[in-house]
């Protein structure tokens, strides 16, 4: 079968429908879906994604029909509207719009107003009765299609400020500063025509090239163009922040143009059918009287609120759409209703109103922050809109992190000095230092600077900077401004809109009532009110058991997981906290970082220095209280939940001074000279530390490391169970890749407990069990399980051994084989299931051949990688363990695998 390139849709009917986005784009499936719907989209068709793929793959060439299969569809359009492309009577204009698979704000292109020539103008003006607004549409045309189809789809890269679309607005701003015009609307039909000209002289000198008369090229040029705004600057690096693949494609979709620009009775606008910033169930929207395009998203004038309640300080005095046409209005909140009820989620729209007739121009699922995303979750379950299980899988795992976010102290907030107001685009606090360009925003993170970007407003090119700041500052714009759309989509704080800032760029200067603020000063932001505070304020840490939607949400994810959450925690306040998030014990307590303490690193290093036995039991007797004052605090607070300690890892040399000075330092402190350090150095240097002297080989050089240890953790349960407190402790071996290797370890281990218990006449139960870490130990696991009481996967050190990626050296190519597509994903961050993750399989069915109800767990960082979760529960482990903050996010996460996998 011959394929098909092109979707029609209007009139009630669409050959597409919004199952089909990964070749329509979800523009494009959307519109055939609300045509379908009978609401009343202008109608048009979608060039496919597929079209884009071999547009880009040969060069600039379109599959063979396109061409044709594109006028049978624009004459089907031509039919329903009653009008034809390029009458010079009564032309019919479209526009040309870019859309792919995900959404990528404002990332790709979109041309306007395509049709309109010296020949079709005049047709239009004597139709409309409104020479302004044609005019208006014309220099809109000319400004978008040069810049989109003549200058970057050209591949032509202006100097900074001197692209064409910047000149031509110069162009226009001179022209409202000669007539002391404030906004764009205040330029009437006469100033407009004469503005076209201008800008028609402008692009035949900066560009070489006449502006396209012919409505066929404005056409041809504005899809080609929309195809290759796939591989913009822009749009790359937004695949690349957001990992979307490339061979995605746009689609294309031609539409009848509808005129928000006709006059008082026309608007243009964007809404939601929930508020995105809350959640909160509630129709929220921006729009702009006589005005067309992204007129709205840009912030050039003032946006109006829809209804009373998306009202904000800077709408309130404006009449709202509800007030000023209501007809149009109360048919659009019945679209909501059934826009909602239909895609049964939440939805970004747009629409225009022409002449007090309204049109949809876009449905998408709208993007919204962490709090608003729980929050629609949990009342679209009550609302019996979604199942508990969709519930469950509407919140991204790790949208819980900003949540988690801190918050501004509140006590310093209220003394602080308030610099000004706007309006609360994304939550949380945020303190930085002021920067006011992204390339600037990225050059000072990367130099482990705090910062604030301070905008007029924000655009597509500053995405880089936008993510590498704390938070986001605009004087411009609405809540459905670039800067709040793309902020909503990370949950970074935001404020916009805030018109008391007087920003020049240029002088790297921010004036606000009479204050002066210079790039580097400090600022605090409280995104969840909109307030700017001069100074940097402290911050606290969120709490976000308080949140009633996150308890429920939390409540339901529990009730359904099947993944046990541990934390990874080495001190009595990482555990508490994580407690607080909700884990239900400790999966990798470390004990290496207790001995960088100032306390004891002294008494470590003479143990390292002993030449004997005897000289590190000496050394290691003064370490014996402090690790069981350690543990004490950390049994006490994980009171009835288990504890897994592992015993020393890491090698000795790690614990010893490298520099002179230090050596010199820590001979001066030791009483040694710094030839015996020096030599100690030395000796324990290690051509491939990661391969040596480490792990349980160091317990079985020195097994008094691993008696101290022991006796620690059981001495401390000891004395803690004597209080009341239950106390699980689970002795994990790390490094163990053969049989005779634990049950060293595992002696040492058992006959210094037994002594500890005998001698403090209580018995508590402990186990002793080890990591899988090294590929061996997860071939030989049925062996090793006969020894081992449980497993924990070490899945940093079994992804460096499986790949043979040294974990210290690795970033060094690491970016290169991410970039170059040798590898999918960071192996770091996310397991490698097909290949580390047959070793992770292998060692549970070998492990429980021999031990039936073998505990496995994971500590490595892929505990708390929702993908990995995903993998770990498919694959039976009974717990994941992952740092405190990611607690909440593996609940959920291991939620979502238990509700995919049935
Ligand atoms: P984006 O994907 O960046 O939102 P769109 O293709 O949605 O780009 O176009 C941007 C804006 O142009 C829309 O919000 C809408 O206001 C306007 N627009 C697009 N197509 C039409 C049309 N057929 N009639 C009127 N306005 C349109
Ligand atoms: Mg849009
Ligand atoms: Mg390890």
């Amino acid at each position: 079968m011959a394929e098909k390139w092109v979707y029609f849709f209007g009139g009630g009917r669409a050959e597409g429908s919004a199952k089909m986005r990964e070749l329509l784009g979800g523009k494009g499936a959307n519109l055939a879906e609300m045509s379908r719907l009978g609401i009343s989209v202008p109608s048009g068709f979608t060039i496919t994604t597929e079209v884009c793929m071999r547009f880009m793959n040969t060069g600039g060439k379109y599959p063979q029909g396109l061409r044709k299969e594109v006028g049978t569809a624009l004459k089907k359009v031509e039919n329903i509207m009653g009008i034809r492309f390029g009458d010079p009577q009564n032309p019919l204009l479209f526009s040309v719009r870019s859309g792919a698979r995900t959404s990528m704000p404002g990332m790709m292109e979109t041309v306007l107003n395509i049709g309109l020539t010296e020949s079709t103008i005049p047709g239009l003006v004597s139709k409309s009765g409104n020479e302004r607004f044609v005019y208006d549409a014309y220099r809109r045309l000319i400004m978008m299609y040069c810049d989109v189809v003549m200058e970057k789809a050209a591949g032509i890269e202006p100097k900074e400020g001197q692209g064409i679309r910047q000149q031509l607005e110069r162009e226009m701003r001179k022209m409202k500063d000669a007539k002391g015009a404030q906004f764009d609307t205040d330029l009437d039909a006469s100033d407009l025509k004469k503005l076209v000209g201008i800008f028609k002289k402008k692009v035949k000198q900066v560009l070489k090239k006449d502006f396209p008369d012919d409505v066929n090229d404005q056409l041809w040029g504005a899809i080609a163009a929309v195809f290759r705004s796939w591989n913009g600057r822009r749009a790359v690096a937004y695949r690349k922040i957001e990992g979307i693949p490339d061979d995605w494609g746009t689609a294309v979709n031609v539409q009848t143009m509808v005129f928000g620009n006709m006059g008082e009775n026309s608007a243009t606008g964007v809404a939601f059918t929930r508020d995105p910033a809350t959640g909160e169930n509630r129709f929220y929207g921006e729009f702009l009287v006589n005005a067309q395009g992204e007129d709205v998203v840009a912030g050039i004038r003032t946006p109006q609120a829809i209804n009373k309640v998306s009202k904000t300080k800077a709408s309130m005095h404006l009449p709202s759409l509800e007030e000023l046409m209501p007809k149009p209005y109360h048919q659009l909140a019945k679209i909501r209703a059934e826009l909602e009820k239909h895609y049964r989620d939440m939805q970004d729209i747009e629409f225009t109103i022409q002449d007090g007739k309204l049109f949809m121009l876009q449905t998408r699922t709208g993007k919204r922050n962490g709090a608003a995303a729980i929050r629609m979750a949990v009342e679209m379950c009550k609302e019996g809109l979604i199942s508990k299980k969709e519930a469950i899988l509407r919140v991204k795992p790790e949208q819980l992190d900003e949540l988690l976010h801190p918050l501004l102290d509140p006590k310093s907030e209220k003394a602080a000095e308030r610099l000004a107001e706007g309006l609360p685009a994304g939550p949380g606090g945020a303190v930085g230092q002021i920067v006011f360009t992204a390339d600037e925003a990225q050059d000072w993170a990367k130099k482990g600077k705090e910062v604030i970007l301070v905008r007029d407003e924000t655009s597509p090119e500053d995405v880089h900077g936008m993510r590498a700041a704390r938070a986001i500052l605009t004087a411009k714009g609405g809540m459905t401004s670039h800067a709040a759309l793309v902020a909503r989509g990370w949950g970074k704080c935001c404020i916009v809109g805030c018109g008391g800032l007087h920003i020049s760029a240029s002088k790297k200067l921010v004036s606000v009532d009479g204050k002066k603020l210079r790039e580097g000063d400090w600022i605090s932001l409280n995104g969840t009110k909109g307030v700017v505070y001069k100074d940097k304020l402290p911050l606290l840490p969120a709490d976000p058991a308080k949140n009633v939607y996150y308890k429920k949400l939390m409540a339901w994810a529990d009730n359904r997981r099947k993944l046990g959450i541990r934390t990874n925690a080495d001190n009595p306040q990482d555990a508490k906290t994580a407690r607080s998030f909700g884990a239900e014990g400790i999966g990798l307590c470390r004990t290496e970082h207790m001995f960088f303490g100032p306390d004891r690193l002294t008494a470590m290093r003479q143990m390292i220095l002993a030449d004997d036995t005897a000289g590190r039991k000496k050394a290691l007797k003064k370490l014996l209280p402090l690790q069981r004052r350690d543990f004490t605090g950390i049994f006490k607070a994980m009171d009835g939940l288990p504890v897994t300690i592992r015993t020393l890892d890491p090698p000795l040399h790690e614990f010893l001074p490298n520099d002179k000075a230090s050596q010199m330092e820590m001979a001066k402190q030791m009483n040694v000279t710094v030839d015996a350090i020096k030599a100690k150095v030395q000796s324990l240097h290690e051509l491939n530390p990661m391969l040596g002297h480490r792990g349980c080989r160091l317990g079985i050089t020195y097994p008094e490391i691993t008696a101290m240890q022991v006796q620690a953790i059981i001495e401390a349960a000891c004395k803690v169970a004597k209080q009341g407190v239950k106390v699980y402790p689970e002795i994990m071996i790390p490094l163990v890749g053969t049989e005779p290797e634990l049950e060293n370890q595992r002696q040492v281990a058992v006959e210094t407990a037994e002594a500890v218990m005998k001698k403090q006449g209580v018995r508590v139960k402990y186990l002793v069990g080890t990591m899988i870490e090294i590929p061996r130990a997860a071939l030989m696991a049925d062996r090793i399980a006969e020894v081992a009481e449980f497993f924990s996967f070490g899945t940093n050190d079994l992804t460096q051994m499986t790949f043979g990626y040294s974990r210290d050296d690795a970033g060094k190519f690491l970016p290169d084989y991410l970039a170059k597509k040798i590898l999918p994903s960071e192996p770091f961050q996310t397991l490698d299931q097909e290949g580390v993750g047959q070793l992770v399989v292998m060692g549970i069915e070998r492990g429980r051949k021999s031990r039936p109800n073998l505990k496995v767990g994971i500590c490595g960082e892929h505990g708390g990688d929702p993908d990995s979760i995903g993998f770990c529960h498919r694959v039976g482990m009974n717990y994941v363990s992952c740092s405190p903050f990611r607690v909440p996010i593996a609940r959920l996460a291991a939620a979502q695998a238990a509700v995919a996998n049935g």
